[in-house]
């Protein structure tokens, strides 16, 4: 267990369920560890979480209560709810600094999730996390067999709207301004029913659903479906790491081009879903635990 001078073996930095699922592994390695929480978790939105066995429908705070509960009966770790600002020193001599204090730790582990660039439509956040949405997984069945707006923010995200058919056969696509969308593509869209309008100008909530407002159209939708730009936090940003585009380069152990640094979850993979994220923190917690033990 740690002591007075904030010493652990491993630092994680997000408790979402990458950083708990690390926290778990560790735990009953018998390696102790911080778990530094700012408390701004990607599905804060979402009333419930879908799509992982066990907790199909559990509400995203109580998963983390249950998962927090689970790793606390093994006081091998600690959850501290504060803001990582800054990682220095190296492997074996990691220093943490965070909005209350300092920790000090072998390993560190980036499990910050990411951001989510929501674009600047009046209306859209009241229904983020809701009827708004990026993962049709996560939250398409509720909505299914009814109508479905689609918004990606580029033109190569067009396509996916054919995907989304699967849940709804009424969709309009939002097309984003100044994109061409190729003939063949407009055809096929029309072939499979598929409407297009242009971008959205305001999203309003109503009883039964949403009114989504183009510049000259308005439409009753139940649920928006879309795919936008994402960043790193800017703690994962500032550490000056290799990045793969938009996400944080690992090798097949998970750790980072900092060695001693690792990081898992969203911050490293376009397969953002919760129970994949605990998966990728478990292979983490594993890597950490044997590069420890210098196995
Ligand atoms: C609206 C919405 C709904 C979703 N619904 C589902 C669903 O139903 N099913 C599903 O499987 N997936 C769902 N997802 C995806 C899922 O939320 C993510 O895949 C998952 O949370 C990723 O886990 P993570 O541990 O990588 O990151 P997160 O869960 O985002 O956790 C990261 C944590 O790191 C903390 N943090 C960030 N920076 C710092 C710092 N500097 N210091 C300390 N802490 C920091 C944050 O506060 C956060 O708590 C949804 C996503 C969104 C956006």
């Amino acid at each position: 267990m740690s002591n007075t001078k904030n010493e652990v073996d491993v630092t994680i930095i997000g408790g979402g369920p990458a950083g708990l699922a690390a926290a778990l592994t560790l735990s009953r390695g018998g390696r102790t560890s911080v778990v530094l929480d700012a408390g701004s978790p990607r599905n804060a939105a979402a009333r419930q979480m879908h799509g992982y066995p066990g907790f199909d429908g559990v509400a995203p705070s109580e998963f983390r209560a249950i998962a927090r509960g689970q790793i606390d009966k093994y006081r091998m770790a600690q959850f501290v709810p504060q803001r990582a600002l800054n990682v220095t020193g190296q492997k074996d001599q990691f220093r943490i600094a965070t909005n209350g204090g300092t920790w000090h730790s072998r390993r560190v582990l980036i499990a910050t999730g990411l951001i989510d660039e929501l674009p600047p439509v009046p209306g859209l956040e009241e229904i983020w996390g809701d009827r708004a949405f990026i993962c049709p997984y996560c939250h398409g069945w509720e909505f299914r067999n009814q109508p479905w707006g689609y918004w990606p923010h580029n033109s190569e995200e067009l396509a996916f709207g054919f995907f989304l058919l699967e849940w709804t056969m009424n969709l309009t696509v939002f097309a984003p301004t100044g994109s061409e969308i190729p003939e063949t593509l407009h055809k096929k869209f029309r072939e499979r029913g598929i409407q297009i309008a242009t971008e959205p100008v305001s999203i309003e909530k109503h009883e039964d659903g949403i009114l989504v407002s183009s510049a000259d159209q308005r439409f009753e939708l139940a649920a928006l479906a879309m795919r936008f730009p994402q960043r790193q936090t800017d703690l994962a940003a500032g550490l000056g790491l290799e990045m793969d585009g938009t996400f944080i380069r690992v090798d097949g152990l998970m750790e980072t081009s900092i060695p001693g640094l690792f990081a898992a979850g969203d911050s490293t993979t376009q397969m953002q879903q919760a129970l994949a994220a605990a998966a990728i923190g478990s292979r983490a917690g594993t890597a950490i635990h044997k590069s420890l033990a210098g196995v």
